[in-house]
């Protein structure tokens, strides 16, 4: 094996670029199944990403046995939702409904995972660019040349591997205002009325077109934040300065971040054999709560799965396995989760619009509110949470009666 550090032209199956959830998602499930690859980042671990932290119960059966007792988290298990900074209404589920855990934390054991299973690992590489040779890619990461039959684009919402190896996908995203990415501001603070640090926040009516929250850390401190779901935010650090001011909150104004989230209509996935676009770089982000740690591990176990099944069958030394695995993926993605994410798109244009509505009656029928976080057990996708609701909404028309009960999580 050619050790890291060779400036020798490295041939691997698969090159992922990008070491957050999504690369080293994919490099811990290729190096387990054997598969020669190599994850490349532009930055060294532990690193910052601008994230609320919030990792939802349905996260859990993608990740290691016992991955999160390594790292400091907190458990959430209900929901305190406000509306305009108003009097809150919450609820407590009695089981967790998410993981709050800070990025720096989370992504270096998750590096460190993909470490342990024989994933071979290069850090703090300047710039990574890549072109299509022959049936296969050439990388160019620092001195480094990389020969991959695969590439696992992982590096993020501005991703530099799909303008490289797709420049039409990213025209297209300038050329339409409309499937621009959203915006997001967040910081780290502390509250100067601690509320319940066992529910996450949420405030709708604050934040135009989307919503604020805070989130509760082991150290006591929270993830703020807002982000806008109808359309890029005007002014996001305004909307945030607004959010903290009611919540009492203080942050640093250095540590203030803004950062996109990418619109899921953006990507146009399978264009490119052999390549796996995956989480932000391939803008799967929900469109709805903009949870995108759950999907872009999602996208990158189903990646990495299409890839180890077709370089496990006989013929797996023919360019076509890395065909069908990618168009397997593709498949996937579009087949999947992208009807799902329009249906999230409707229920954003609907709940953001009139956040008004939605708060008076979750707050006469608190079950609407156990669906919403049913949505991040697992337990509902975006239709079939849509059916419940219409299902429950009905319910409620009838004289007399009361919503349908019955475990939502
Ligand atoms: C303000 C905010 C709050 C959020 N809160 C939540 C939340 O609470 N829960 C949730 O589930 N999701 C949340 N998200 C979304 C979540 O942060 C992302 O969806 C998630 O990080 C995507 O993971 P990823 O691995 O695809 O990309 P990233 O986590 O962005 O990782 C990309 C990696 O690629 C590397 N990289 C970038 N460019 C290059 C390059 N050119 N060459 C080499 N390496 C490169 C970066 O250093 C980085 O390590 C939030 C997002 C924002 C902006």
């Amino acid at each position: 094996m050619t050790p890291v550090g060779d400036v020798r032209p490295l041939h691997v199956d698969a090159a992922v670029v990008g070491l957050g959830p999504a690369g080293s998602t994919a490099l811990r499930l290729l190096a387990s199944a054997g598969i020669s690859c190599i994850g490349i980042d532009r930055s060294t671990f532990p690193r910052n990403k601008p994230c609320g932290g919030g990792i939802s119960a349905r996260t859990l059966p993608l990740l290691p046995p016992g991955f999160l007792d390594e790292i400091p988290h907190q458990i959430t298990s209900g929901i305190s939702l406000t509306f305009r900074g108003g009097p809150s209404q919450n609820q407590d589920f009695g089981r967790p409904i998410a993981y709050q855990v800070r990025r720096d934390e989370f992504d270096m054991q998750m590096v460190e995972a993909a470490r342990r299973a024989g994933g071979r690992i290069l850090t703090g590489v300047e710039t990574v660019s890549a072109r299509r040779e022959g049936e296969g890619f050439v990388l160019r990461a620092g001195d480094r040349v990389i020969h991959a039959r695969a590439i696992f684009a992982a590096d993020g919402a501005t991703s530099r591997i799909l303008r490289d190896l797709d420049p039409e996908s990213t025209r297209h995203i300038r050329d339409h205002p409309a499937l621009r990415p959203f915006t997001s501001a967040e910081a780290f603070g502390t509250l100067r009325h601690p509320i319940d640090d066992r529910h996450v926040a949420i405030d709708l009516g604050l934040v135009t077109g989307g919503y604020a929250w805070s989130f509760p850390k082991k150290d006591s401190s929270w993830g703020l934040g807002v982000a806008g779901f109808l359309g890029p935010l005007s002014d996001p650090r305004g909307e945030f300065a607004r959010y903290l001011e009611s919540r009492q909150a203080a942050v640093g104004e250095s540590d203030v971040l803004t950062w996109p989230l990418p619109n899921f209509r953006s990507v146009r996935h399978g264009r490119v054999p052999g390549l796996f676009l995956v989480g932000d770089a391939g803008a799967i982000l929900d469109p709805f709560l903009g949870e995108g740690i759950y999907y872009a591990i999602l996208s990158a176990t189903r990646g990495a799965e299409a890839l180890i099944r077709e370089l496990s069958r006989k013929d797996r030394e023919t360019e076509a396995a890395v065909t069908r695995a990618s168009t397997a993926y593709a498949h996937f993605v579009k087949g999947t989760l992208w009807p799902d994410f329009s249906q999230g798109a409707r229920l954003a244009q609907v709940l953001y619009r009139f956040p008004g509505f939605f708060f008076r009656i979750t707050r006469r029928h608190p079950g609407l509110l156990a669906l919403y976080a049913s949505v991040l057990t697992g337990k509902h996708d975006y239709r079939s949470f849509s059916r419940a609701m219409i299902l429950r909404t009905l319910f409620l028309l009838i004289p007399g009666r009361t919503p349908l009960s019955g475990p939502a999580l």
